[in-house]
């Protein structure tokens, strides 16, 4: 019988079955281009022999169009596409798109056209023009890019084409990748290191499915760990995944992996240039990117020979992804793990409570890293209470903290002061008329930026120049800053410490890896007495100058009743104390809070985390809340207010009954109103037992909405 179902990319349609034309032969996971309504379309050979519920009769079915000439996906990875879906509530061909998430990868040749300047002028010199040849000084890449990186529409790069000052230049999009070889330049271990390396490099040859919690502390040298077991899959000529939080910070992995392995590995995130994309994609399918460094999104690609999963930093929040297919890549890694048959490391300093759990259950086994490597001394931390050492007015920086900035920058050691807010201040509003800065598309503040003189939701990207006037009252000079970002403590220390050279890091300002690689020379160079930043600079670091850490605000997130706050909380103080006293000077941290004995924080300045464990793991028992209990949210969005209010109605109206579940809401969502869509939700506490995604789905797929209503899934769901 040729008949195949297919998974049609773009439609919600489900798979949907064709006939296979005489001549061609197919098998499961093939791409292929489907015929659809008057269009040809891709779409995935989901299944090719059982096909039950077979409706549609043999004669009617339309013919495929093509093969793609690209390798099928491996079964591995369908059945990932599947769980994934099913898990989520997610649309299976919204996951699927995620594997062939390569645009050009899938048709034509294997090269692309870009452009780079030749140096020639045009002969008619506009300012449009002269502005683009300013800023494609240095850049290659297809002219779409080009208009984005020049902030000029693609019809002038067209002229310049004409004029003879853009070139093009055929890339080969199969132009291999420098080897990385395991045994390029070995290193000592120390003895933790070496049995947790021993311990993964035999289940990477062993084959089978092993998840690991690499357990060890901020500085105790998980990479080099790691590494180890990457070198025993290149010998075997295995393919090796590693996520990473925050690939813009990815440069000090990259020497460090080059340094270790003789090469740098394939790099997958958002902002790859489409050439590039498509040259990782190629060679991640045909095998020959032997180690990839990803954002989550490099999860669902289709490795040919995958050998090993690396989570790192596999507690952080980046991991999860809260709009599309809302996954937690952390998660779903070890389930790729499980249908490849394959060891997942996830390495962490601040486990998530969860991976804990399947420590405690015996399903992943724990491997320790209990002491710094090379006998660095842990932090000694201390709090200071904000209602006994009060700041001054429009003053955030307590006297203990302001001391212990001036004692490091007489001996020049360096500092980190920890706030995680961008920009100068949260709040703008008129001390006239009381008017705040709202943004049009969202249900929150702008955030005025100093420095770029702008007012930036933080949401959409909304911006607009602070004005001189209140636009409400007309007054000026009546606009006050209320609260602090990081450009405002940057300017606090500027002004009690004059001499201090000081560093604003954010992703406003390490936007891109070179600038990241920037910074991190700069600091290491000395160039730097104190960094001011944002949760970028808590992970992933290392300076060993840096001697003092001191946390702005760390009650800001335990504010809004979040039932993962205080985890959080913990994870990010622990991460940025982290940061100090890594080289051979001891290192301090103060924690500036107005609620020492919260636990949380009782537990980080006693550098207790098991205190800390025990604690949340008993309030998250008192909740239902993971891992003991499940939580999933529904959020029902529309441009129209009462559209979406009326269809979560709907929604509630509709719960299903079930001892085992409790139903909350519908309520407007925590960012009510976000680009531009109202937002309600409702919540769902489980328990473990409960059916919970096959209730979701009968209860949502019974009920019909108008057009403008989008119902989103969330299982698992990190802020609430
Ligand atoms: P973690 O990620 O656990 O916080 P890192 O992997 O950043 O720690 O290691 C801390 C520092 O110690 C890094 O500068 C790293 O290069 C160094 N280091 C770790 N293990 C070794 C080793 N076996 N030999 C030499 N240097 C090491
Ligand atoms: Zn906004």
């Amino acid at each position: 019988m040729n008949r195949v179902r297919c998974l049609v990319l773009n439609a919600a349609l489900g798979p949907l079955d064709y006939k296979v034309p005489d001549g061609m032969s197919v098998e499961p996971g093939q791409v292929v281009e489907c015929p659809l309504g008057p269009r040809a379309v891709i779409g995935i050979v989901w299944e090719a022999e059982r096909l039950p519920g077979a409706e549609v009769p043999a004669e009617k079915l339309r013919p495929l169009r093509g093969l793609l000439p690209i390798p099928p996906l491996p079964a591995p990875l369908r059945r990932l596409i599947e769980w994934t879906a099913d898990y989520y509530c997610a649309p299976l061909a919204s996951v699927a798109r995620m594997a062939l998430s390569s645009g050009g990868a899938l048709k034509g040749p294997a090269t692309t056209i870009e452009y780079r300047l030749t140096g020639g002028l045009p002969e008619r010199m506009t300012p449009q023009r002269q502005a683009a040849l300013e800023a494609l000084e240095g850049e290659q890449a297809t002219i779409r890019e080009l208009a984005g990186i020049g902030g000029v529409s693609e019809g002038v790069l067209r002229g310049l084409v004409n004029q003879g000052c853009l070139e093009p230049v055929e890339v080969d999009c199969d132009r291999p990748y420098h080897l990385a070889r395991p045994d390029f330049a070995q290193v000592d271990l120390s003895d933790h290191q070496q049995a947790a390396a021993a311990t993964l490099g035999a289940a990477v040859k062993a084959g089978k499915f092993a998840p690991f919690l690499l357990d060890g502390v901020t500085g105790s040298g998980k990479t080099e760990t790691y590494f180890e077991p990457i070198a025993e899959a290149l010998r075997m000529d295995r393919q090796v995944l590693v996520l990473l939080p925050e690939i813009a910070l990815t440069e000090a992995f990259l020497s460090r992996f080059e340094e270790r392995f003789g090469a740098k590995p394939v790099l997958w995130h958002s902002s790859l240039k489409s050439t590039e994309r498509r040259r990782a994609w190629r060679a991640i399918a045909n095998g020959t990117a032997q180690v990839v460094v990803g954002a989550r999104s490099a999860l669902f690609l289709p490795y040919a020979a995958l050998g090993l999963i690396v989570v790192d930093e596999a507690h952080e929040v980046s991991f999860k992804q809260d709009d599309g297919v809302r996954y937690n890549a952390r998660d779903v890694a070890v389930m790729r793990g499980a249908f490849e048959e394959i060891p997942v490391v996830l390495a962490s300093a601040t486990p998530a409570l969860e991976s804990l759990a399947m420590v405690e259950s015996g399903t992943y086994a724990k491997l320790d890293l209990p002491s710094r490597f090379g006998g660095a001394a842990m932090p000694t931390i201390r709090t200071v209470n904000l209602t006994e050492h009060v700041p001054g007015r429009g003053s955030w920086l307590a006297p203990p903290l302001v001391e212990a900035l001036e004692e490091r920058l007489a001996r020049g050691e360096q500092s980190l002061l920890f706030l995680n807010r961008r920009g100068y201040a949260p709040l703008t509003l008129c001390r006239n008329c009381g008017f705040r800065f709202q943004c049009p598309n969202c249900s929150a503040w702008l955030v005025e930026h100093r420095f770029s003189r702008r007012l930036a939701c933080h949401h959409c990207g909304h911006e607009t120049p602070p004005p001189d006037t209140c636009p409400e009252c007309g007054e000026p000079d009546c606009l006050v800053a209320c609260g602090p970002g990081v450009e405002r403590i940057a300017d606090e220390v500027a002004e009690r410490l004059p001499d201090a050279r000081v560093f604003v890091a954010t992703s406003d300002t390490l936007n891109s890896p070179g600038r990241a690689a920037e910074f991190v020379t700069l600091v290491e160079n000395g160039g730097v007495d104190v960094i001011v930043g944002t949760q970028l600079v808590t992970k992933g670091f290392h300076f060993p100058d840096l001697t003092l850490v001191g946390v702005v605000d760390a009650d800001l997130g335990l504010e809004g009743g979040d039932l993962r706050a205080a985890e959080r909380t913990y994870q990010q103080v622990a991460q940025v104390a982290g940061r100090a006293g890594r080289g051979s000077k001891p290192g301090e941290v103060l924690i500036q809070t107005r609620h020492p004995d919260a636990p949380v924080i009782a537990a980080l300045a006693a550098g207790d985390r098991d205190a800390f464990y025990e604690a949340e793991t008993e309030a998250r028992r008192m909740a239902g809340a993971p891992p003991f209990g499940r939580w999933a949210a529904i959020i029902v969005s529309s441009e129209e207010e009462s559209e979406a209010r009326d269809a979560a109605r709907r929604i509630g109206d509709a719960r299903p009954r079930h001892d085992d579940m409790a139903i909350y809401g519908p309520a407007p969502a925590p960012l009510s109103l976000l680009r531009g869509r109202y937002r309600y939700r409702l919540l769902i506490n489980a328990k473990r037992s409960a059916r919970l995604q096959d209730t979701i789905r009968e209860w949502l797929g019974a009920l019909d909405h108008p057009a403008g209503v989008r119902v989103g899934v969330d299982i698992d769901p990190y802020s609430f």
